[in-house]
């Protein structure tokens, strides 16, 4: 903490990534498989390159991320360019480098076979099927079910194979597609899912169509609450629909982003003060929702610590921990038992590797926080600046 640029500041541990996707990669032995990491849950390049010297492929939502994935060296023909409202131009690219395009819809469609006509090259696709499986998770990260705006109505099926068919020259449907949600702690919900894609990849082979991947999305959850739960493994998740993809011959894909990332990762924040009003108890620390939005977002609970043993006779009470920024929603945890902290103490949001950093604004020009990671040495590293006052005047230079 007194070493670093400023705080707040995130800090990660590079073995628990590299941990992270061999568990994935044990897990998948004996499969023909894509491990592709979802770039918008964190999209640090140092960790993208690390990630890719893994092993890894690339989930990508927009062009840039496609760019970013490049620049980090990742092999576009393992690179999955998903989202339902894709950009032509985007696509332009994407066609050009060879990245494979699930079909989101009948516009989505139209745009992909746009693009393959600018770009000169056929597209490999998948058909992004919405198989209306609840995920049984917050509703802002639940995609899979049949009012979410992602994916094919199955109904629909029969038109998008048409239209596969209706343009050889610019599309070549390879696979099909499913994401069911986020922070699934079910492994039952995947397998289901699983059933339900090998059903349409017969319908869709039967058709003489030679598609050679089934794409079950990413999702898995992991323990926010240190609570001893056991949780299911990567492990659990392929081995519930190993027998599923080696009867259909096909190329397993998956999509994880949060359990790549969300465990290796913590939010190193510092404590300002402690008030009281009402009948509630603040800890009031320098980071924000403007650095980690996820708790204001869906109400997500992050577990938070204070990083030094706190003196025996330190009175525990119950905190909300908050922020500083100027909205009743900036909080980082709520009815928090915790010893009262001294100023200047230091409090950690744990779990913070996912949909944190990539998510984090410069509201109230808190500006992006810099990241750090312990090395396998047990070094500490920067593997990103902290945004500063300058890079925001920048933005208005020469207007
Ligand atoms: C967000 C997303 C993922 C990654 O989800 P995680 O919960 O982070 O594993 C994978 N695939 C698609 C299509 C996504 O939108």
């Amino acid at each position: 903490m007194d070493t670093v640029e400023r705080r707040p500041f995130y800090l990660y541990s590079k073995p628990q990534i590299t941990r992270n996707f061999e568990a994935y990669r044990d897990a998948l032995e004996g499969l023909n498989s894509i491990i592709g990491y979802a770039i918008k849950a964190n999209n640090n390049l140092k960790i993208l390159e690390h990630l890719r010297k893994l092993g890894c492929g690339a989930v990508l939502v927009s062009g840039n991320e496609l760019r970013l994935a490049l620049r980090a060296g990742f092999d576009p023909t393992r690179c999955i360019f998903n989202g339902n409202g894709k950009l032509l131009e985007d696509l332009v690219l994407a066609a050009q480098e060879g990245v494979f395009v699930n079909v989101d819809s009948e516009f989505d469609l139209d745009n992909i076979v746009a693009a393959a006509r600018i770009a000169g090259r056929k597209v490999n696709v998948l058909l992004r099927i919405n198989p209306d499986v609840d995920p049984q998770v917050h509703p802002y990260v639940a995609t899979g079910n049949k009012n979410s705006k992602f994916g094919i109505r199955n109904e629909k099926l029969q038109w998008f194979l048409d239209s596969a068919k209706a343009h050889p020259d610019e599309l070549k449907l390879v696979g099909a597609h499913c994401h069911l949600g986020s922070t699934i702690t079910k492994v039952d919900i995947f397998r289901d899912a699983a059933v339900l894609m090998v059903n349409y990849i017969d319908q869709i082979r039967a058709q003489g169509f030679e598609i050679d991947y089934l794409n079950i999305g990413g999702g898995l959850g992991i323990d926010y609450y240190h609570t001893g739960a056991v949780l299911p493994t990567p492990r659990d998740l392929i081995d519930t629909v190993r027998e599923l993809v080696l009867s259909r011959n096909v190329n397993l894909i998956i999509e994880p982003g949060r359990s790549l990332i969300a465990n290796t990762c913590c939010l190193v924040n510092r404590v300002t003060g402690v008030k009281t009003n009402g009948t509630k108890n603040f800890v009031v620390i320098d980071g924000s929702m403007a650095e980690l939005i996820r708790p204001s977002l869906y109400g997500a609970y992050q577990h938070i610590e204070l990083v030094s043993p706190s003196p025996p006779d330190a009175e525990v009470s119950t905190f909300d921990v908050v922020g500083p920024v100027c909205e009743s929603a900036d909080f980082l945890g709520k009815d928090r038992e915790l010893p009262t902290p001294d100023r200047g103490t230091g409090l950690v949001v744990h779990d913070a590797g996912a949909y944190c950093m990539s998510m984090a604004s410069t509201y109230n020009l808190k500006m992006r926080p810099p990241e750090y990671w312990v090395e396998e040495d047990g070094s500490v590293a920067k593997i990103r600046h902290g945004e500063t006052f300058e890079d925001h005047i920048r933005y208005f230079e020469g207007l």
